[in-house]
């Protein structure tokens, strides 16, 4: 193959940004590239000529063309892209397939990022979960923005638009309010002039009536309900378990927020580097106790709901929304003092209270080791960490609260096995660990993950 620079342009459609190429004729240049209807493939160039035999630097031509075409036009990562190929291109047909898939998978790393023209200093959280049907969640957020000019968003004008992440969050919109913090501290409610739900990147989207000033800091406000996901194991869920004195079946609620949960129990700017202070008030029923990264600061009734009270938290430090950890259930704890700095506990089921003491013991253990090792305090007053019956990993490294599967925190005395053992200690000094390698400091994107989740380093 030879690259003609001045081969035809391909293009259909007629809406230069979504233009549809569902096929062009193979006797042009030998290449059909095929498109679903609703989405796209841009303009690029044909480079291939008709009747000469493709080499594989021409088809790599070809292909950065069209990759030049993905990253100008913005084009969505689900193209369905069909590459009908002249035969003698056959052997060469995987290799196009593999490089036209990691092509989509950039674009798609790209365009399902946030744009970063308002960037997220402090939430508010409030959230009260309903232990019966229809299971959801109660939330009010504050997230409080500031505005950057300079952000790149690609073709996209973000200048008088709130773009966050939510997932199957049902908004009460009549709540929502933008306001707008002047640099003398007077405060304006913007106008609110429409929204957007983009299912397919999980945005929600606040059009204003007017366009954010370079520096300034909004305030977005809005009341809404979440999934208590029964049985999903992601967000905020229910888990179950039956209680041992009284054989009755108990519920909890828990978060699990790694990767990319956290938006379905808040809205919020969810993606590991856009880091913030978050102040979380959470509500129980009276017979439960609640736990979040931070110590309890205070607790109040809730107005208008009879047998449930609100614990506010005290404020975090700055982190990333993954890292934010809810815990509501009837739960005893048993805690131990190594440091006059920080307390280590474990919650537990009532009847577990004799299982969790080699995990407790070691936790605090490791605790004070780390700091000593790594040389930086635990910046926390409180490590919590909770066994929870129904849990999809082994455990989950929450700023300040923990999450284990129950076979990694308890053991039962006379059936747990000394791997049982090592298994508990393993699982509780990776999570330890993490408090500093992915809570303290955090890779920028998840395809930095290996940085938390490597087991070496060197002392
Ligand atoms: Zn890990």
């Amino acid at each position: 193959m030879v690259v003609d620079q001045s081969a035809q342009q391909v293009n259909g459609g007629s809406d230069p940004n979504y233009s549809v190429l569902d096929s062009a004729d193979p006797n042009e240049c030998g290449v059909v590239i095929a498109a679903s209807a609703q989405e796209h493939l841009g303009q690029w160039e044909c480079l291939l000529n008709e009747g000469q035999t493709p080499s594989i630097t021409g088809v790599f031509q070809l292909l950065e063309a069209v990759e030049d075409s993905f990253l100008k036009e913005g084009i969505r990562w689900e193209i369905l892209i069909s590459v009908y190929i002249d035969l003698t291109l056959l052997g060469k047909l995987t290799y196009i397939y593999y490089y036209v898939y990691y092509v989509c998978q950039y674009k798609r790393a790209n365009v399902f990022r946030l744009p970063r023209h308002l960037v997220p200093s402090h939430y508010d959280i409030s959230l009260i979960p309903i232990f019966e049907d229809p299971y959801v969640a109660y939330g009010h957020t504050d997230i409080d923005l500031t505005y950057d000019s300079g952000a790149d968003t690609g073709a996209d004008d973000y200048t008088q638009t709130v773009v966050l992440h939510a997932k199957n969050l049902n908004f009460d919109l009549d709540t929502l309010t933008v306001l707008d913090t002047a640099p003398d501290g007077v405060i304006t409610a913007m106008d609110v002039v429409g929204f957007e739900f983009d299912y397919e990147r999980e945005f929600f989207k606040i059009i204003l009536g007017t366009a954010f000033s370079d520096g300034g800091s909004y305030t977005v406000s809005t009341n809404y309900t979440s999934n208590l996901n029964v049985g999903d194991l992601r967000g905020f869920y229910t888990s179950t378990y039956e209680d041992e004195a009284s054989g009755q079946e108990e519920t909890l609620a828990v978060t699990q927020f790694e990767a990319v949960d956290a938006r379905r129990a808040f809205p919020c700017l969810d993606e590991p580097d856009l880091k913030a202070i978050f102040k979380v008030s959470l509500g129980r029923p009276l017979s439960m106790m609640a736990a979040s990264n931070m110590p309890i600061e205070s607790t109040d009734l809730i107005g208008d709901m009879d047998g449930f009270v609100m614990e506010h938290f005290v404020e975090s430090k700055i982190m990333s929304t993954y890292l934010v950890a809810l815990f509501v259930g009837d739960y005893d704890v048993k805690t131990t003092n190594m440091s006059d700095r920080w307390e280590v506990s474990v919650l537990h089921q009532p009847s577990q209270a004799d299982q969790i003491g080699l995990a407790l013991e070691s936790g605090a253990i490791m605790l004070a080791g780390y700091e000593d090792y790594f040389d930086i305090l635990y910046p926390l007053p409180k490590l919590d960490m909770v066994a929870i019956p129904d849990f999809y990993y082994g455990g989950m490294e929450n700023w300040g609260l923990i999450t284990y599967a129950e076979i990694y925190l308890s053991l039962v005395e006379g059936d747990s096995s000394t791997f049982d053992e090592a298994s508990v200690v393993e699982v509780v000094a990776h999570e330890i660990a993490h408090q500093w390698f992915g809570d303290l400091v955090t890779m920028k994107w998840w395809e930095d993950l290996w940085l938390n989740e490597g087991r070496f380093f060197k002392g």
